[in-house]
């Protein structure tokens, strides 16, 4: 295994020489990155950019490959029926609240909520944190109500309101992959080896900068070195964009999120351009959809890629469909809805005879008041109390276990 491209030697580098499959991979790469590619930054100075992707190019990856083909192996086991996929976290990590203290929180409710779901259905749970690497955030506007370059994640920007602090930084790739890898240790420290971590693939400049590629020979395909599982969202998913054609030549298990615009037609093109080889769990297909529509957009889409022979891991996001501005003015999610919404997903799965795979969800540790409902009951008055969110609303810690409790009924019902 080599990181790619080879680091800086060039072509008379004489191990750059010995792999001619380092060619063919920088010309696809970039032939990928210079698509059009939504929700990137504009940064204010190309030449720091380059330096700081060439700096990147030098960092320590964060993941090995060898890990993410056992994370692969497990979700070709979701794929097929025979495990459930618990995937969650925090909307936006950020670099103040990469802290112990917060990581353990937030790794602590997952494995408390597996604990919930193991055995649900008669399936063991494999877990994937949104964790050493959320950094990225894709916006609805390109400027805030004021007018400033809106907020894109700490690895972009500082959520701070003024011109200079939302003004793109390129540096702070360099810090955000620090971040991710103290994260990371604290993730191995308590992970026993099982807590796996994801991220959006959104910020390119960042991600085709630390890459491993599997060998020289022709076949030879690139591995994230800053995460196991990379998901495209919902605004970069464009068939002729960047995002996708740079997962067409990653080895990595990748996600889409697909919401209620998604046709069957589109669903399986995705299918056909990030399975072509047809493995099972290669590809995750996240719905979602609203609690309104998963029961009536839902069905035509898992027969329509069923029927095209490909075993996907359908994963239901609950939360993305489901946000509302509340009354008093916070961007929240009723936990009712986000039920719905889960019990449409397994309703649409158990009618077809396919396999519901798992769940998606912005979830913390901490004791916040983002999300409304739950049996601790937390109404809109509760709200300013402790949101601390930097961009969606998460379930708190209760609530995420509640929600584990209900999915688990929904998987043995
Ligand atoms: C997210 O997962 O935080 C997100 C932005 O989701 P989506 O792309 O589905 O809107
Ligand atoms: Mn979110």
């Amino acid at each position: 295994m080599r990181r790619f491209p080879h680091p800086p030697g060039g072509v008379d580098d004489p191990a750059h020489a010995r792999c001619p499959a380092d060619q063919r991979l920088s010309g696809r790469l970039e032939e990928a990155v210079s698509r059009p590619a939504a929700q990137q930054p504009h940064w204010p100075d190309p030449d720091r950019v380059n330096a700081v992707v060439a700096e990147l190019r030098r960092v320590d990856p964060i993941v090995t490959p060898a890990e993410t083909a056992g994370l692969a192996a497990r979700l070709a086991s979701v794929a097929r029926g025979e495990a459930f996929l618990l995937q969650g976290g925090d909307c936006a990590e950020t670099f103040a609240d990469n802290t112990e203290a917060h990581l353990l929180a937030n790794l602590g409710v997952l494995s408390r909520m597996s604990a919930v779901l193991t055995g649900a259905g008669g399936l063991p749970v494999v877990s994937i944190a949104r964790m050493a690497g959320q950094y990225a955030k894709p916006r609805s506007n390109a400027v805030d109500a004021a007018g400033l370059p809106v907020y894109r994640g700490d690895i972009v920007n500082s959520a701070e309101p003024t011109l200079a602090a939302r003004t793109p930084d390129p540096s702070r790739m360099l810090r955000a992959h620090a971040h991710a890898t103290d994260a990371m240790e604290v993730v191995r420290r308590v992970g026993a080896g099982g807590v796996y971590v994801s991220h959006e693939l959104l910020l390119l400049d960042y991600e085709r900068a630390v890459l491993w590629a599997d060998g020289c020979g022709p076949g030879s395909r690139l591995t994230s070195g800053l995460a196991h599982f990379l998901w495209i969202g919902e605004r970069t998913r464009q068939l002729g964009g960047a995002h996708i054609a740079f997962a067409e030549l990653m080895a990595n298990p990748i996600g889409v999120k697909i919401g209620p615009t998604v046709t069957p037609e589109l669903a399986v093109e995705y299918v056909e351009r990030l399975d072509p080889d047809a493995v099972p769990g290669r590809l995750t297909l996240v719905s979602r959809m609203g609690h309104g529509l998963v029961r009536d957009v839902l069905p035509p889409i898992v027969e329509k890629v069923n029927a095209s022979g490909h075993q996907v891991v359908w994963q239901c996001d609950p939360m993305h469909g489901n946000t509302r501005l509340s009354g008093n003015g916070f961007k929240t999610r009723h936990f009712d809805r986000v039920v719905d919404e889960l019990a449409g997903f397994f309703e649409v799965h158990r009618g077809l005879g396919t396999h519901p795979g798992g769940i998606h969800v912005e979830v913390t540790g901490e004791d916040v008041t983002e999300c409304l409902g739950g049996a601790c009951g937390v109404t809109e008055s509760d709200l300013p109390a402790r949101y601390l969110t930097a961009c969606d609303p998460r379930l708190n810690a209760e609530q995420s276990v509640e929600l584990a409790v209900v999915v688990a009924e929904l998987l043995t019902g």
